[in-house]
């Protein structure tokens, strides 16, 4: 039988979906979870110009989304077409794709959610004198009637998917979606200082944040002192870049309308935000917060661009905190990429991933951050602002469902004063990699005891006073270690120096590790790397694998201070070495760096192979640990690292040197 004929059989003729259930499939897409219609709501808030937006949510958002807001409003005649699909006030023809300047576009959100849920719709614009109320649930509209309101926009949003059980089921614990739903909100708010953003779950408010003028204020708001003191702000950068001839089109079905000749022939790029210093470690991106022109998106070049400012200065498996508004011209960024917006598509996207990953590394390498000896907890001052990193995310994920409580307020002090309770957890310092001695160092670890009252500490000054001009600002830059003075090793190994602001701890071979690092990378990019020959060949035998991967390093190999050559049948002669290593350890080194190629760097770039051959040979050649220095020696090492472009971690991430405050010693002997 024909299989044709069979399939027809069975299934009928082909025919057109109707438009209940194309809905539903656009719905799929675009409506994934709650959190999806909080970002879809609040999108649509800011575009209405909204400048206060609160967010209510109950069960995670599964029983009840409310976004209410203080925007433009929808006229009657309007408010109804919003839900039909592809209605839309922001974009009229093809043309304007190319610039989209608000955050909706498609006109498909509302119809998506309206499938999905029993959705009621309260507006007022403001040249009406009434307002208008819709209701609709599954997609069928139930009421439409005048209503005295307000101005602005209220959205309710009930029982998602209470018509899709299969969406339904793929949803994630109510505290889960939570999470998302705050961490969405709380990002929002800070990419917008100046509005206040109100949210709640239930009872409980979890974020309230009224206009500040920078946003660094925001930041403040919602993360507290202690999270902004672990990050490095960028201010803002800006790059400009001459445009080359007429490029890719963006996107093929608006290939005609791009780039006229007439276009000006410069584009600015422009970076702001906030990014954490080396130490804090994340086992994955989900504290990546970028936002291009506004919209919260992800995107793989973005963040790779932020991975490579950190090379070799974290752990390649580790990932920093980062919250990055980039701002070009509407046109250099394509949107219509993903229904539901969080992809785009840069028009010369190797130009902005330069400009972001460049910048973030300028400004680690003048801020140099240091990282403060006491692991510290840092106390958020917003219940959402815990809710945005990952390991919270899983640690509610991870909860048995009874989990809501983790969410609730913070029980007030005791005394009733305002002081927040110390959240679970927080953006932290270093998970990192594991110490090489077992150096916990109870003796030297702080436990914040009760903070002392302001009574307390007079009280105590009769014990002498402390000139406050003594207690340094907390933000303590790497700088410091040219003026340090070593007072002596622990474990023959970290070195213990005292400088104005404190005492610092620093870890010998990672330090000298660093150093010879930029040293053999200076040398490298000028060709001419400082060699010692050897007296006789070493001759080292491979196994075929290895034999492969010195034929695809071997230049490299050679640029970097070693002279190889195949010798006969899979083993190659060493003529020469770059000077410091000893030549007991050639052998390893080099195996070292064949290993390197094999496992990690098969694909990767030319850079990155560069980096860690120079990364190993700095490794073999630092001083070790327990190894006695003299005073000259710990000088001359405090004084190189200093000196270096980034002392804050080795080529491998981990950190260097460690501060104890005078502010934190003040605080540990209760002098403030
Ligand atoms: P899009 O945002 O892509 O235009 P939506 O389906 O999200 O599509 O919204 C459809 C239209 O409804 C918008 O273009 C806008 O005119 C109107 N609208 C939606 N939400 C609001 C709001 N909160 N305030 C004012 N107008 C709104
Ligand atoms: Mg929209």
């Amino acid at each position: 039988m024909h299989p044709t004929r069979c399939y027809h059989n069975r299934l009928g003729r082909i025919r057109i979906l109707p438009d209940q259930v194309a809905n539903k499939i656009a719905a799929g897409e675009v409506v994934e979870r709650p959190a999806s219609v909080v970002k879809e709501l609040l999108e649509n808030s800011l575009d209405a110009g909204a400048t206060t937006v609160r967010v209510e949510v109950e069960s995670g958002g599964r029983r009840l989304i409310r976004i209410v807001d203080d925007g433009c409003g929808m006229l009657r005649d309007d408010a109804l077409l919003a839900f039909e699909r592809h209605a839309t006030s922001k974009l009229r023809d093809v043309k304007d794709l190319l610039s989209i300047a608000t955050l909706g576009f498609r006109g498909e959100a509302l119809p998506s959610i309206a499938s999905v849920s029993r959705l009621l719709l309260e507006t007022r614009a403001a040249e009406e004198t009434t307002g208008t109320r819709i209701e609709i649930a599954g997609g069928k509209m139930l009421r439409c009637e005048e209503a005295a309101l307000g101005g602005g926009t209220v959205i309710t949003v009930r029982d998602l998917f209470y018509n899709v059980p299969a969406r339904r089921k793929f949803l994630r614990t109510e505290p889960t979606e939570l999470a998302h739903i705050a961490s969405l909100v709380t990002h929002y708010s800070l990419a917008h200082p100046e509005k206040t953003f109100l949210l709640t779950s239930g009872p409980t408010e979890l974020l309230h944040v009224t206009p500040v003028g920078t946003m660094k204020e925001r930041v403040y708001q919602v993360f507290g002192s202690q999270v902004l003191d672990e990050l490095v702000e960028i201010g803002t950068r800006q790059r400009e870049m001459f445009l080359p001839p007429p490029s890719v089109p963006a996107s093929e079905a608006i290939a005609e309308y791009r780039r006229e000749p007439d276009d000006p022939p410069t584009r600015l790029f422009r970076l702001s935000g906030f990014f954490s210093r080396p130490q804090v470690q994340k086992g994955n991106r989900n504290s990546i917060y970028i936002f291009v022109n506004g919209r919260l998106i992800r995107d793989r070049l973005l963040l790779h661009a932020i991975s490579s400012a950190y090379h070799n200065l974290m752990p390649a498996s580790s990932y920093p905190f980062a919250l990055l508004f980039l701002q070009c011209d509407a046109e250099e960024v394509d949107v219509n990429v993903h229904p539901s917006k969080t992809e785009v598509r840069f028009r010369h996207g190797s130009f902005v991933h330069d400009f972001v990953r460049d910048t973030l590394r300028e400004r680690l390498m003048e801020s140099r951050p240091a990282p403060a000896f006491s692991p510290r907890t840092v106390e958020l001052e917003q219940p959402a602002a815990r809710l945005p990193y990952s390991e919270f995310s899983q640690m509610l994920a991870d909860a048995a469902p009874s989990a809501p409580s983790l969410v609730e307020p913070p029980a007030p002090a005791p005394n009733g004063a305002a002081e927040p309770e110390l959240p679970a957890f927080t953006l932290r310092p270093a998970a990192g990699p594991a110490p090489r001695l077992d150096f916990s160092a109870p003796p030297l670890e702080i436990t914040p005891g009760p903070p002392p009252s302001g009574k307390l500490s007079r009280r105590l000054d009769a014990h002498g006073e402390f000139p406050p001009e003594a207690i340094p600002a907390p933000e303590v830059s790497l700088s410091a270690l040219s003026d340090l003075r070593p007072l002596g090793q622990i474990h023959e190994s970290f070195i213990i120096a005292a400088g104005r602001d404190g005492l610092w701890i620093i870890d010998q071979h990672v330090a000298h590790e660093r150093i010879l690092f930029e040293q053999v990378m200076k040398q490298r990019a000028a060709g001419r790397v400082e060699m010692q020959r050897l007296l006789m060949p070493l001759i080292l035998q491979l196994t075929p694998e290895q034999q492969i991967d010195y034929a695809r390093i071997a230049d490299e190999l050679n640029a970097s201070g070693f002279e190889t050559e195949p010798f006969g049948n899979r083993t190659i002669a060493v003529k020469a070495a770059p000077a410091n290593l000893s030549a007991a350890e050639l052998d390893k080194i080099l195996y070292e760096i064949l290993e390197i190629a094999e496992s990690e760097l098969r694909g990767a770039s030319l850079d990155d192979l560069r980096r860690n051959i120079c990364a190993s040979i700095a490794c073999r050649a630092a001083i070790k640990i327990n190894m006695r220095l003299d005073t000259a020696k710990m000088e001359w090492l405090l004084r190189a690292l200093a000196a270096t472009d980034c002392p804050m971690s080795c080529p491998h991430g981990r950190p260097i040197a460690m501060h104890y405050s005078t502010r934190d010693i003040l605080k540990g002997f209760h002098r403030i």
